[in-house]
């Protein structure tokens, strides 16, 4: 993650502090993450050598509740990629009313290098290290990048090792058979498509009549394709890493992702095989998708895709931001004078923590839900939170995004001055 993520968030909580009368213990709390482990793991190789890892693990804020958040294996993962994820989590958890903190983790790794055992023992030796730092009442970790149930269920595992009791409350994103929660592999898919469909009777456009770009074509990006097209939106382009695709006419979303399975590229879907030879298309980069004439468009890759570059040639009527930090603050600015509306991360990818909640939640109470209450319940928290942004939006006149750091700044802002503030004290000096 470029380091500059950290700023551009601040950037945007000091917007929003114009808006909402806090006490400056506030702003100074959140300045500063709550405890930052880092922790050297040492691994047996199968080749008998031994190597040490570095990991990671920050909580930034748990005024609200236990903190929560991903766990990345990645090369570049280091101490001040893990505390700006934790601090954006903080403020994620407040946006859809969770009653959590944010926090984050990550191993300095490349996985595919290495082999499945040995990524079990470093998973287990993970979790050895940071055991006194986590709980299902202090922090709860989740997967990220480049993790995935498989590696939350050996975590939970070690962790019930530790401790010499089964708690499965400790982390989400595990297996179902481990105690993992339907549709939490949907969750930040089903979350985007609840807050579209939720927003766009704002605009008077029905899905049919609506033109919708997606970068980015993995768990988010094409399910959240597949839910749009099913439910009648036209989808006229999608991009992976290798470029893109393009059907003013609209393209066969559940063909492609079938053959995305199957050939791990979506150009093939057009180019080679079956499904697609059929469907008129036109080959398309990455930068084209972003800039083409849509109703919608939703970057679901990678973060800082819309830069002040190229933000002056977008086309789009509304932004729904899937990726982390996928524009940057200086893009923003050009969009909104451009009037598109941009529907931020922290509202629009909020669905994976909320079903994580939910994971949680049914763990401490051993009743599991079907998928439909699941799915209710997400769709009730998603549309209720997207509904007060857009009002607080349009009541003071500010960005969704502003509106949605607002949204989650009071809510912060309360329970830091619940515990007292320096006006308390100031105040309690002058009585004495
Ligand atoms: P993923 O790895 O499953 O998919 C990423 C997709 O982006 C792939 O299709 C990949 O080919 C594509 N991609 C990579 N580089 C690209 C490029 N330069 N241009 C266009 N496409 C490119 O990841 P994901 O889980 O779908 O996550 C995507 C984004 O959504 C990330 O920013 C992630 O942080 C965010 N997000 C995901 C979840 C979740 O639950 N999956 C939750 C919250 C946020």
């Amino acid at each position: 993650m470029d380091p500059s993520l950290l700023s551009d968030a601040s950037k945007r909580l000091e917007n929003a502090l114009q808006y909402v009368s806090l006490s400056e213990d506030v702003t100074e709390r959140l300045k500063y993450p709550k405890a930052s482990l880092q922790v050297s793991i040492p691994v047996r190789m199968d080749n008998g050598s031994l190597r040490v890892f570095q990991g990671y693990r920050v909580r930034y804020d748990d005024t609200r509740g236990p903190t929560k958040g991903g766990i990345r294996f990645h090369p570049h993962v280091n101490l001040d990629e893990v505390q700006s994820l934790a601090f954006w989590m903080t403020f994620k958890c407040a946006v859809v009313n969770l009653p959590f903190g944010g926090a984050k983790g990550g191993i300095t790794v490349n996985p595919k290098e290495l082999s499945r055992l040995e990524l079990e023992r470093l998973s287990r030796g993970y979790i050895d290290a940071i055991a006194d730092f986590i709980g299902p009442d202090i922090d709860i970790p989740a997967p990220d990048v480049y993790t995935n149930p498989m590696i939350m269920g050996w975590m939970m595992d070690q962790y019930s090792i530790i401790r010499r009791q089964i708690i499965p409350a400790v982390i989400t994103g595990k297996p179902i058979s481990m105690g993992g929660s339907l549709g939490r592999e949907t969750a930040t898919a089903m979350g985007a498509f609840f807050t579209i469909e939720a927003m766009l009777p704002r605009f008077d456009r029905s899905p049919a009549e609506t033109t919708i770009a997606i970068q980015g074509f993995g768990n988010a990006g094409g399910l959240l394709a597949d839910l749009l097209a099913r439910a009648g939106y036209r989808i006229v382009a999608v991009s992976d890493s290798q470029g893109g695709i393009y059907s003013s006419k609209g393209l066969n979303i559940p063909g492609i992702r079938q053959y995305k399975e199957s050939s791990r590229s979506i150009q093939a879907a057009y180019c080679e095989g079956s499904v697609c030879s059929i469907v008129e298309h036109e080959i398309i980069t990455n930068d084209d998708l972003l800039t083409l004439d849509v109703d919608i468009l939703i970057p679901a890759a990678l973060e800082n895709q819309i830069t002040s570059t190229n933000a002056p040639h977008v086309n789009a009527r509304l932004v729904f931001e899937v990726a982390n930090g996928p524009i940057t603050s200086d893009a923003d600015l050009i969009l909104e004078s451009k009037g598109i509306k941009v529907f931020p991360d922290i509202l629009v990818n909020a669905g994976g923590v909320t079903v994580s909640y939910f994971e949680w939640v049914q763990n401490r109470n051993g009743l599991y839900w079907a998928l439909e209450e699941v799915n209710q319940h997400l769709k009730h928290r998603i549309v209720e939170e997207a509904g007060a942004i857009w009002q607080t939006s349009q009541d003071l006149k500010v960005s969704l995004r502003t509106a949605a750091y607002i949204h989650a700044l009071n809510r912060l802002g309360d329970a830091i001055q619940s515990r007292g503030t320096r006006d308390y004290y100031v105040n309690t000096v002058k009585r004495l």
